[in-house]
């Protein structure tokens, strides 16, 4: 959904009780019986791969597949069909509604003074639209930073095309920035503004001629239309505007919201435990994308390595101890809407799940595991991940990543675990035209796609279960501590009451 947030928390092997017998210490697949079935499936991932062919057709034969249209419905039959194919039991959709759906249709703008050219706009998703024909006007800008005061300030700007822009400093973290933004639409939208240019990453995009389309908010749609601009345009304008001159803008954008709510499906298979079939751990990414493109960084590199981590522990021949539930989410550009509906459905089971493991950040190498705010398992991490230095090596934190599929399982106290993925190239293909099949190196697909099925493998199998959901007190001041409380609250999913403001970090 959207990458802004990282960083880093490092735990020592000891917990704070001190000394710990050699017994006792966190076994890894050396020790805990795991390492024959894992060698086995590291050679199936490796060597009879098919993530790539998979990544292959998911970006040329299905292409984008924005969440509720029929290119994703189309898509989850056919994820479904290959989970079948690859073996899994139990294949199935598993349906539900999003609130409104939506189709983009066509974003022109030109630039008529003081020079006169193409500028390069896309529809920011579950936007609205001009007036038919377009309008015209002069471009204001709105300064993020101070977001609350702009809208105070939004009468100015009727009649107006509103340029967002970047400057000073921020009085609110960049979530917060973003939660205020959806107001600050309403505003604009309601004082009569022609157009908003201003994506998720405002002036600060990375170039390259790049427009970078998205949600602005969960579950949230404007009336107003709200375009991305290239970097390149947009600095052009501002460059204009810093020396005085008003720039005059031509736009059009045409989109469809529906009136009322569309259905779509989580595509879910099985490789069912051996011992304990009744415990669960979720290994996914998401199937839905937006579409500017072929949607294979975000997310079909995610799909490709679940499918290709099922097909590898499916070929070893090895059974896991516990079940490996595989889930193709849809609605995840949304607000994360499948992994929320996932949740609900499986309230009652939940008490058996171990956590998730997601794979979201496109299409670099895996560096490191975020383990969604269970730091007592970081100790038990520590030794499969030095197991696996020689493969490729990584590192563990406890941070939640709240951009993916991990932050509904974070939420319910289970680990919502992140393969967290080098990012340089990301950057430009996240949700822009050059989101494309293209980007993604077969070698390093593989090679994530066999990380994450040595992973999913060892959870499920190893002696002791991983983990089990901690108490909501106990997440909320995780969650809290970890500087999730005012933005959930923000975009209205804190779900354990109103404790109070967070307190100000030293
Ligand atoms: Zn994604």
């Amino acid at each position: 959904m959207h990458k802004y947030l990282a960083g880093l928390a490092m735990c020592g092997l000891l917990g704070a009780s001190g000394a710990v017998w050699a017994d006792e210490l966190p076994k890894g697949p050396d020790e805990d019986g795991t390492k024959p079935a894992l060698a086995r499936i590291a050679g199936e991932g490796m060597m009879n791969s098919h993530a790539f062919q998979y990544l292959t057709e998911l970006s040329d034969d299905i292409g984008s597949r924005v969440t509720g249209t029929l290119a994703e419905r189309k898509a989850e039959e056919w994820g479904a069909a290959k989970m079948k194919a690859i073996g899994l039991e139990n294949v199935h959709l598993e349906k539900y509604t999003i609130w409104k759906g939506w189709t983009r249709g066509s974003a022109e703008a030109q630039l008529l003074s003081p020079t006169a050219h193409k500028l390069h706009v896309d529809a920011m998703g579950w936007t609205g639209s001009t007036a038919a024909g377009g309008a015209e006007g002069e471009v204001a800008t709105v300064n993020l930073f101070d977001i609350d005061d702009e809208i105070k300030n939004a009468p100015r700007l009727k009649g107006k095309v509103v340029l967002v822009v970047q400057k000073g400093q921020p009085k609110k973290n960049f979530m917060m920035l973003f939660a205020s933004f959806g107001d600050f639409l309403r505003a604009a939208h309601d004082a009569g503004a022609i157009a908003v240019i201003g994506g998720q990453g405002g002036s600060k995009s990375t170039g390259m001629n790049l427009t970078h389309t998205g949600i602005l908010g969960f579950d949230a749609d404007f009336a107003i239309p709200v375009v991305s601009m290239t970097a390149e345009d947009q600095g052009q304008l501002e460059r204009f505007i810093a020396k005085g001159v008003k720039p005059r803008i031509r736009i059009n954008v045409q989109n469809t919201l529906t009136s009322g709510p569309v259905e779509t499906a989580n595509v879910v298979g099985e490789i069912r435990g051996r011992e304990h079939p009744e415990q669960i751990l979720v290994v996914g990414g998401h199937l839905d994308s937006w579409d500017l493109a072929q949607g294979t960084t975000d997310n079909g590199s995610g799909t490709a390595t679940t499918l290709g981590a099922a097909e590898a522990i499916m070929r070893s021949g090895q059974k896991p101890r516990r079940t490996i539930r595989f889930v193709l989410f849809t609605g995840e550009e949304q607000g994360l809407d499948g992994s929320f509906a996932y949740i609900k459905q499986h309230a009652a089971e939940l008490p058996n799940h171990l956590g998730d493991l997601i794979l979201d950040e496109g299409q670099g190498a895996v560096t490191d595991f975020m383990l969604g705010g269970r730091d007592d398992l970081i100790p038990t991490f520590q030794p499969f991940v030095s197991a696996l230095e020689n493969v490729r090596p990584l590192k563990v934190n406890d941070k939640v990543e709240s951009g993916t599929d991990t932050l509904p399982f974070s939420i319910a106290g289970l680990p919502g675990i992140n393969m967290n993925q080098e990012t340089s190239e990301y950057k430009f293909t996240h949700h822009s035209a050059a989101d494309a099949l293209d980007a993604q190196k077969p070698d390093v697909l593989t090679q994530n796609a066999t990380l994450m099925a040595l992973t999913a493998f060892w959870i499920a199998d190893r002696p002791e279960r991983l983990a089990a959901p901690w108490p909501a007190e106990r997440t909320a001041k995780m969650l809290r501590a970890q500087g999730q409380y005012d933005e959930l609250k923000a975009f209205n999913i804190w779900p354990f009451g109103d404790l109070g403001a967070e307190p100000k970090k030293p």
